[in-house]
């Protein structure tokens, strides 16, 4: 079956869903709402009798520190744990080595995909101690998704054994991810129809507080300008010579003018990569990386139309020739308040976490490292879900979000006041503080997706604001291009 034909065969289930017959198209006899006290109790149950084996799993890949599209080791564990849970599992999709997808399949009923990642971060190398201590490798957990590829999957676990007991219809997914740090994974499988079927997807992040808010964050695209001219001396035979360097500041001179003539919040960012060798040789070669963000994917897409323009220009003027390479693009997040609340009532079933003394003394320990002293009870404390705050940076959860309904929470995994991509979080991700967090994460996702399994006219509501916020004629077009995945991206 053709993608676009899949898509409409689940959004025709939905729209049956939503006149009321429910149970009739999606073969379920559930009602919807918040789960039965009996449902809610044995999920939270099925996750604690799991505790050890996904502080194991977590801690192991913290230990793998694996960066994007090298994650083998670190997919192949959360692979095999479903596979032991008995969800059939297919590895590589979207020609990403390191990707898998696991199903399990009850009849006909909602699809639901949860997200795992698990890269880490290159330079971040890190201890179990709260000081600055490289454990000798490249990479650490920095971002903590060893807690997320594990949360998720253990979530799935939860969700299946649930499934299984109450003959629970539907299809239950979970996409092992690859490369979110600026490899832009769940792109490609976006790209190639792999979530045009899928009605819900559900992820979360490691951070600072417990919330289920949904922050803004920003589209991008990045990539490398490649100037090619003609090398020569530079002083005996300069009008011989043509400057792949002049190409790059032809280039840059126009795009530093044409800032004025961007949208606001427009971001442009620039590094000369490669600038030639020696002065007293014409470089025959110079490269420039590129950035262009916005909150508006198609701003984005403009702007780098007219920056490479801008390329082209410069090299007509210089007599050199560019290239361009797209490295990684990504859309902005398409919130959905109908999920939100979803999640953030079960995220409130569920409560804060409590830190033990030594897990407080930790805390404070990393605090001291910090430069903003933060109150580190509010990890107990559940935060106001709202969709306005900024979230600053970027991620591929967002080209999922605008093919299918997609809702996420943050828990607390590291010391409130700690910045991202830090090896304070590496620590905290490696420790109890993490794991605590990673818990509390499983449990939401966990009842969050069982919830929705029952709650078709909950997911029609969602796929009516989904459809409302991306607009009438919204085609899917990756900011990427049509590029492979950039598999040495990390080389
Ligand atoms: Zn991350
Ligand atoms: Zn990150």
């Amino acid at each position: 079956m053709s993608h676009a034909t899949r898509r409409q065969t689940s959004l025709k289930a939905i729209a049956v869903a939503a006149f009321g017959m429910a149970s009739i198209a999606l073969g379920t006899s559930a009602v919807a709402g918040p789960l039965s006290p009996e449902a809610h109790a044995s999920i939270l149950a099925s996750v604690e009798g799991n505790t050890a084996a996904i502080d194991e799993t977590a801690l192991q890949i913290w230990q793998f520190a694996e960066l994007g599209y090298q994650e083998h080791q670190s997919s192949a564990l959360l692979a095999q744990r479903l596979r032991d849970a008995g969800f059939a599992v297919e590895t590589g999709i979207a020609n990403e080595p390191t990707s898998f997808l696991a199903t399990f399949k009850n009849g006909e009923g909602p699809v639901i995909a949860v997200l795992a990642e698990y890269d880490a971060l290159p330079g971040l190398s890190q201890t179990h101690n709260p000081v600055q201590e490289s454990a000798g490798g490249n990479a650490g957990h920095g971002c903590g998704h060893n807690l997320f590829g594990t949360a998720s999957v253990y979530s799935a676990i939860a969700v299946k054994e649930w499934m299984v007991a109450n003959n629970i219809k539907g299809e239950l997914r979970v996409y092992g991810t690859p490369a979110e740090e600026g490899g832009s994974g769940k792109v490609y499988m976006v790209r190639d129809g792999l979530f045009d079927d899928v009605d819900v997807s559900v992820h979360w992040h490691p951070g600072n507080v417990n919330s289920a808010s949904q922050g803004n964050s920003m589209a991008n695209v990045s990539g490398k300008f490649r100037f090619y001219g003609t090398a020569a001396h530079a002083a005996a035979a300069p009008d011989k010579g043509r400057s792949a360097l002049d190409g790059i500041e032809a280039m840059n001179a126009m795009v530093n003018l044409m800032r004025e003539h961007v949208p606001d919040r427009t971001r442009i960012h620039y590094a000369i990569t490669d600038g030639g060798k020696a002065p007293n040789v014409v470089p025959a070669y110079a490269e420039a990386y590129y950035y262009v963000r916005h909150n508006n994917p198609e701003i984005v897409r403009d702007v780098l139309e007219r920056v490479k323009k801008a390329a082209e220009g410069a090299a007509i003027g210089t007599g050199t020739r560019v290239e361009f390479e797209a490295i990684g693009g990504v859309y902005s997040m398409l919130h959905n308040e109908t999920l939100m609340h979803v999640m953030d009532r079960n995220l409130r079933s569920v409560g804060g976490i409590e830190w033990t003394a030594e897990e407080t003394a930790l805390a404070r320990e990393i605090q001291k490292t910090l430069t903003t002293q933060e109150d580190l009870t509010s990890v107990s404390r559940i935060q106001e879900a709202s969709t306005g705050g900024d979230f600053g940076g970027s991620t591929d959860v967002s080209d999922v979000s605008w093919v299918t309904p997609t809702v996420g929470l943050s828990t607390a995994t590291f010391v409130p006041g700690s910045a991202g991509h830090s090896w304070q979080n590496v620590v905290a991700a490696g420790s109890t503080i993490g794991l605590k967090g990673a818990r509390l994460a499983t449990k939401t996702l966990a009842l969050t997706t069982a919830e929705l399994f029952q709650s078709p006219d909950v997911i029609a509501e969602a796929t009516a604001e989904f459809e409302r916020r991306r607009g009438p004629n919204f085609e899917y077009r990756a900011l990427l291009g049509d590029r492979a995945p950039a598999l040495n991206y990390r080389d």
